[in-house]
């Protein structure tokens, strides 16, 4: 159903061509040729990592090894090329709004640095094929345009303490640098931050109790015509935290990944899936429990991924222990509201405020050299784990947990993680939504971000991450999106 990845050369400003390669760097010198900037539809057959780790604040190059018109296939940098389509199998994602390669950070890089680079040159059989020959064909996909996912199996390891590594990877936009492509080393020019959502005006407040379904995406967010991604796009795009009255629920069902909401927009009824919206109002007639903590950060978060796990797995997202909450700015994590207890927290040895992950150290998300490392606190970075009793927690948990065979004195640990900052000590005894640490970028992650991770417990007493780790569940057992 998708459409293969195709690339279009956007090259940068001032320069009429960019050069083609035999591999993926600049080590491979002469080009092969140049291609003119403006250029469509080049399939997209492989990407790669910069061989020589060649890298732009910490996000390491890509190449794309390209199909070309001359019939010839060869390697162009990342930030040269606008991709569109199912990028699925190469990290990227469905890609809807052709998008600077360079400005998505892949979400996962398949067998990186061992085989071979395919050879190059004149390609025997005939014209380019409208079907991508290397891509897997992916099953039915999410929409989120701007949060690429893709199918990753993160297979937990038991290490020592305290859990196993989490995908914790996130898309995130960088801005379009100008550095040349004949010189990828030359120091870069100063380059803006990584961009913020665009500002939204403030939204009032809703005015009655009316239930109101609030977009949480980093960008705007697509709709369907039904209840699953088998429904065509409406085209009708839903504006970060804007608010829109909610119609219908799809209530939940066995083996069903998510939930889906009918929304009214401008007279419109469009449906959008649940993990890209949080909601308010009285939600209760649509099953949506009230009661739930809050996301721990103000509104100024969006949603990147949610928790997709076995037995209930979409095997086109990656597999994933939590949520991944994005940030533009290191905001305040607060504890639950009823308070709880710190059982656990980890300041990050090995982050620096220069290189506090795995991305500005040169390495590849999911690199053992962090996730193993005690010292990375095991790729979650700087983390605090807050530990929640069956007092504690909401009405609708605690008979969610019941129901689950958790018991009715039922607890949940939660880990926050990749802090920048902790603000909370081991043992420490928390006030209703004490502030616990500063959003961040520590450990195995490339861009700012809370990894959120919900564990339920028979005990009512803490008796280790690892050990509860049977108990994981997806955070909407605990939190409202
Ligand atoms: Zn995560």
């Amino acid at each position: 159903m998708s459409n293969p990845l195709v690339a279009y050369v956007s090259g940068i400003p001032s320069r009429p061509t960019v050069k083609v390669r035999t591999g993926p760097s600049t080590n491979y010198d002469p080009p092969m040729f140049e291609i003119a900037v403006g250029t469509p539809n080049l399939l997209v057959l492989e990407v790669r990592p910069d061989e020589q780790g060649t890298n732009i604040q910490g996000r390491t190059y890509q190449w794309l090894r390209l199909q070309y018109p001359n019939g010839q296939i060869g390697w162009t940098r990342d930030d040269l090329l606008t991709i569109s389509g199912d990028g699925t199998s190469f990290g990227y994602g469905i890609v809807t709004t052709p998008t600077v390669a360079g400005n998505i950070i892949r979400s996962f890089v398949p067998n990186v640095p061992s085989t071979p680079i395919a050879p190059v040159g004149v390609v025997p059989t005939a014209p380019v094929a409208p079907a991508a020959p290397t891509v897997p064909t992916a099953p039915t996909q999410p929409s989120t345009p701007t949060q690429p996912v893709i199918p990753v199996t993160v297979t937990p390891v038991t290490p020592p303490a305290p859990a196993s590594p989490a995908v914790v990877v996130v898309p995130v936009v960088i801005p379009v640098t100008t550095t040349s492509p004949a010189a990828p080393t030359a120091p870069a020019a100063p380059v803006p931050q990584p961009s913020a959502p665009a500002p939204v005006a403030p939204v009032p407040a809703a005015p009655t109790n009316q239930p109101t379904a609030i977009i949480k995406t980093m960008g705007s967010a697509p709709t369907r015509t039904g209840p699953s991604t088998t429904f065509a796009r409406t085209g009708a795009l839903l504006n970060r935290n804007g608010r829109y009255p909610i119609l219908e629920v799809q209530r939940e069902n066995a083996g069903q990944q998510y939930r889906w909401f009918r929304v009214s927009n401008a007279g419109q009824s469009v449906w959008i899936r649940e993990d890209l919206v949080t909601y308010d109002g009285d939600t209760t007639t649509f099953g949506l429990p009230t009661d739930l903590y809050p996301v721990p950060m103000k509104d100024d978060y969006w949603w990147v991924r949610g928790y997709n796990m076995p037995p209930n797995m979409d095997q086109g997202l990656v597999q994933h222990d939590g949520w991944d909450l994005g940030a533009s700015a290191d905001i305040p994590i607060y504890c639950g509201p009823n308070g709880g207890t710190v059982v656990k927290t980890n300041v990050c040895a090995k982050c620096t405020p220069d290189k506090p992950n795995a991305a500005s150290n040169g390495y590849q998300i999911g690199d053992p050299a962090i996730v193993s490392d005690p010292a990375w606190g095991y790729g979650y970075g700087t983390y605090v784990i807050v530990w929640y009793t069956s007092d504690q927690l909401p009405q609708s948990t605690r008979s969610l947990l019941a129901a689950r065979g958790f018991g009715d004195q039922a607890a949940m640990g939660v880990m926050y993680a990749h802090l920048a900052q902790k603000t909370v000590n081991d043992g420490q005894v928390l006030t209703p939504g004490q502030q616990i640490g500063l959003c961040g970028n520590t450990g195995n992650s490339e861009a700012r971000h809370l990894h959120l991770e919900s564990r339920a417990s028979k005990s009512s007493q803490f008796i280790g991450w690892a050990n509860i780790r049977s108990g994981v569940m997806d955070d909407v057992a605990l939190f409202k999106r």
